[in-house]
């Protein structure tokens, strides 16, 4: 059994059966059976079923959410802006898939040449629980916009979410098969990828579960993207307007209770206004209300699980004990994660050099440009960096320099269904939406006439 607990109470909230090796096999040879005939559909007919994915999620987001908050702790309303933001990728790949894939014309010697974008077939995704509906849907979208398969290997305690995510497809009207969650232990997704239907594999989640993933995938030379963890920059320079970047970096590393591999986790401060920006920082934390998950008026819930926030409370002491000062917060009570403020950070503590899945933030200054710099890619992760600066001239020399894969000007890093997301270094690579995220998962066939 998978058993999904709710992080607030510790109550059980459901209990599911694991997938016997047989019935997992089973469920594979459906998916590839059905995408002998999904291919063979039309933009149009995917899109007309896309659509209706998208007003079942519109329709039934308040249900949708009530599980993601129960399973995982996400305040409500967090909760169902992220089902509100899953019908807008699969209004967006309904609306934009026939464009991105429409056949590439190439002059050449032929009478006539060009690329042929064509679906790969049976495509596996293993998801995490702190997005457990947009995680997915990100990658759902796409791959059936395309003509793939989706089968799907979810984090074990958001059984429920995954069931609802099937649930979204079979109501929208999509045949059998086309999308299939799988309830199993990740123990068993070797042999998923090793499943000679299996064609290519996506993992969003922690390193060594990428790494896990992808050297199967890799010695079964089957086409693999991972979105794995990071440790985001701020740059908040002195030109900055400092009233609007204090609140934007909040919301970078509060939103979510700090579990997004996206969050803003190191705020590097210019010297210059450094004590100005934190006063007021830390105000606006000690602003934020933590409280019941179900509550509307909340925007702290608790982390996903009790080990997740034991972990993040380790970083937090040996990052003191090698000289951080903790400014506001810093105590846990089971789940609950105070909101963290963290002082003079240096680049050999755990809340600087690993990935802080949680509601911490660690304050490092910084003297000039080239410092900042050094400080955002003296990082191993690479998923994105945001710089707050009103001088736009000096923002695009910046870029360049940053080997994160997206930078955020006076914004924090986000996604957004019609541009690139993705990361470099050990935070993974290929990209998930857009144009580009919907060309992972194709054979770009080379079509010529003689
Ligand atoms: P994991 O990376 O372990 O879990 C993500 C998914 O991968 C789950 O479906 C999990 O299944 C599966 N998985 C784990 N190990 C393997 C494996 N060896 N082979 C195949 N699949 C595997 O995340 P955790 O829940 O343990 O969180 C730990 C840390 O990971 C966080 O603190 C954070 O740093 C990072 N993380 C990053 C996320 C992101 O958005 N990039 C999201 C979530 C976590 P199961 O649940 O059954 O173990």
């Amino acid at each position: 059994m998978i058993t999904s607990i709710n992080p607030y109470n510790q109550e059980v909230i459901s209990e599911v059966k694991e997938l016997t090796k047989a019935e997992l096999v089973e469920h594979i040879e459906i998916a590839h059976e059905r995408f002998l005939s999904w291919r063979k559909t039309t933009f149009e007919e995917r899109a007309a079923l896309m659509q209706a994915a998208a007003a079942d999620l519109n329709e039934h987001k308040e249900a949708y959410a009530k599980t993601i908050s129960l399973e995982m702790g996400k305040p409500i309303k967090q909760a169902i802006a992220e089902v509100e933001k899953c019908a807008w990728v699969c209004e967006y790949y309904a609306e934009n898939a026939p464009k991105h894939l429409a056949p590439k014309s190439i002059e050449a010697d032929a009478v006539e040449s060009y690329v042929s974008y064509e679906p790969l077939g049976v495509v596996l995704a293993v998801m995490p629980w702190n997005y457990p509906f947009w995680q997915v849907f990100r990658f759902a979208a796409p791959a059936l916009m395309a003509g793939n398969i989706g089968i799907l290997k979810h984090a074990s305690n958001v059984m429920g979410s995954a069931q609802n995510i099937q649930k979204v497809f079979e109501r929208a009207g999509f045949p059998k098969g086309c999308f299939t969650n799988l309830p199993i232990a990740s123990a068993k997704v070797e042999s998923i990828i090793k499943n000679p239907k299996v064609k290519a594999v996506t993992l969003t989640g922690s390193k060594p579960a990428g790494s896990a993933v992808a050297s199967v995938a890799g010695s079964e030379i089957k086409k693999s993207v991972l979105e794995l963890g990071g440790s985001n920059a701020l740059v908040v320079f002195e030109d900055c307007n400092i009233e609007e970047a204090v609140k934007t970096a909040v919301q970078a590393r509060f939103q979510n209770t700090g579990q997004s591999c996206i969050a803003g986790k190191r705020l590097l401060l210019h010297k210059n206004i450094a004590e100005e920006f934190t006063q007021k920082f830390v105000e606006e934390v000690r602003k934020l209300k933590s409280g019941d998950p179900a509550d509307e008026e909340t925007f702290i819930g608790v982390m996903a699980r009790e080990d997740l926030a034991e972990e993040l409370h380790e970083q937090l002491t040996k990052s003191v004990k090698q000289g951080a000062v903790i400014l506001v917060g810093g105590k846990r009570d089971g789940a609950y994660f105070e909101p963290t403020v963290v002082t003079d950070v240096t680049p050999s503590m755990p809340i600087f050099k690993e990935e802080t899945f949680g509601p911490v933030i660690g304050i490092t200054t910084f003297k000039n440009e080239d410092e900042a710099v050094y400080l955002v890619n003296s990082s191993n992760f690479g998923l994105g960096v945001s710089i707050f600066t009103e001088d736009f001239e000096k923002a695009k020399k910046l870029i360049t320099l940053f080997d994160d894969g997206a930078v955020f000007v006076n914004e924090l890093v986000k996604s957004d269904p019609r541009l690139p997301f993705g990361g470099t270094k050990i935070s993974g690579y290929g990209r998930e939406l857009s144009e580009d995220g919907i060309k992972e998962f194709v054979n770009k066939k080379t079509v010529y006439f003689n």
